[in-house]
């Protein structure tokens, strides 16, 4: 399926630009729509001022407008990392419920397709390892987390009865931990901290005792799992992740060695609710999207620790 013109919400931040980016250089029109609560205008900095992008400062807990012909929105707009989503708690679920259910409004009056960024949260501190898409999770429905965790829940059986109720052929990405350039080095997610303290010399800091894993996925493969996946018209639930687990500390040990860190690796207090396990199942996105990364992590790593010692060495210079 060829995209005429899609709206991305959550477009600035650190996913949706890349897949602006990646829109807009591949035919499509491109409606972004962000608030800028966790996102940046930087990061549109390739096709800001292109014809075929145009940017709408909006809040997607209030209705949507955007006039003109639609074929797809892409619902992004949700604040990410721990550190954001519970600075807010309450407007992480306004955002999670609200705006999800804007998003999806605006996808029924448009009759256009729908895609959820939704994420392996769904999952909670998982019981089943790999996790598969018919798992059903084991989530705190009042821990600390909850608030996005619950909110990605609802947003996923809101995208369900809309298709139920109104016919909107609406789509669920699964997003496992992905990483790259536009990260903020600040937001307080893992590959982001570990890169700054390694350029910095510092100790890189492993919540807990580290043994718990993750699998990451480099940004231009989520990017082009989630567009796989918009075109095509498989419902999901799709898991959208690397494969490979690794505990904590392997990363942030790799880390170290690539940002020629010397500061050993240090431990701070384990984080409420930090799940032990999390590996992506991708079986179901191989078969159905023919999906799979393929950007190798050191590699994906080089790219972005690359990129944030250049940028934090523009911001020193322009300081
Ligand atoms: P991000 O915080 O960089 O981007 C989120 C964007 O949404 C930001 O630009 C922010 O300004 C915007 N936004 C937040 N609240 C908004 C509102 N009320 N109205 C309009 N815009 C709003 O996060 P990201 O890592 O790019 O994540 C993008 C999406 O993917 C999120 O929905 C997230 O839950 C999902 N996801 C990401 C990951 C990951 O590893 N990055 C993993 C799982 C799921």
């Amino acid at each position: 399926m060829r995209f005429e013109r899609v709206v991305v919400t959550g477009g600035a931040g650190f996913l949706g630009s890349h897949v602006c980016e990646e829109l807009v250089f591949s035919g499509a029109s491109v409606v972004c729509v962000d608030n800028l609560a966790t996102g940046r205008l930087s990061n549109l900095d390739t096709v800001a001022g292109h014809p075929r992008f145009h940017f709408e400062h909006a809040d997607v807990t209030e209705p949507l407008r955007v006039p003109g012909p639609v074929d797809v929105v892409l619902h992004l707009a949700c604040p990410a990392s721990p550190a954001a989503y519970l600075r807010e708690p309450v407007t992480t679920m306004r955002t999670g419920s609200l705006g999800t259910l804007h998003a999806l409004e605006l996808a029924r009056l448009h009759r256009a397709r729908f895609l959820l960024a939704s994420t392996s949260e769904v999952y909670g501190d998982p019981l089943r390892h790999p996790q598969t898409e018919d798992y059903w999770g084991n989530v705190n429905p009042v821990g600390p987390r909850s608030v996005y965790d619950e909110s990605k829940r609802f947003s996923e059986a809101l995208t369900i009865a809309y298709q139920a109720q109104y016919g909107v052929r609406g789509s669920i990405a699964r997003i496992f931990n992905s990483y790259g350039p536009r990260m903020r080095p600040d937001d307080g997610r893992m590959i982001p901290a570990f890169i700054r303290q390694g350029l910095a010399g510092e100790p890189i800091t492993v919540f807990g005792d580290g043994a718990q894993t993750r699998s990451l996925c480099y940004v231009s493969d989520t990017v082009r799992g989630l567009i796989a996946l918009a075109r095509n018209d498989f419902p999901g639930p799709v898991n959208i992740g690397g494969p490979d687990e690794l505990s904590v500390t392997q990363i942030a040990e790799r880390i170290r060695r690539l940002t020629g860190g010397t500061a050993p690796v240090r431990h701070g207090e384990a984080m409420t609710d930090d799940p032990r396990r999390r590996c992506p199942d991708i079986a179901l996105a191989r078969r159905e999207l023919g999906w799979a990364p393929q950007v190798s992590l050191t590699e994906g790593l080089r790219r972005t620790v690359d990129h944030f010692a250049a940028t934090s060495f523009a911001h020193r210079a322009a300081g």
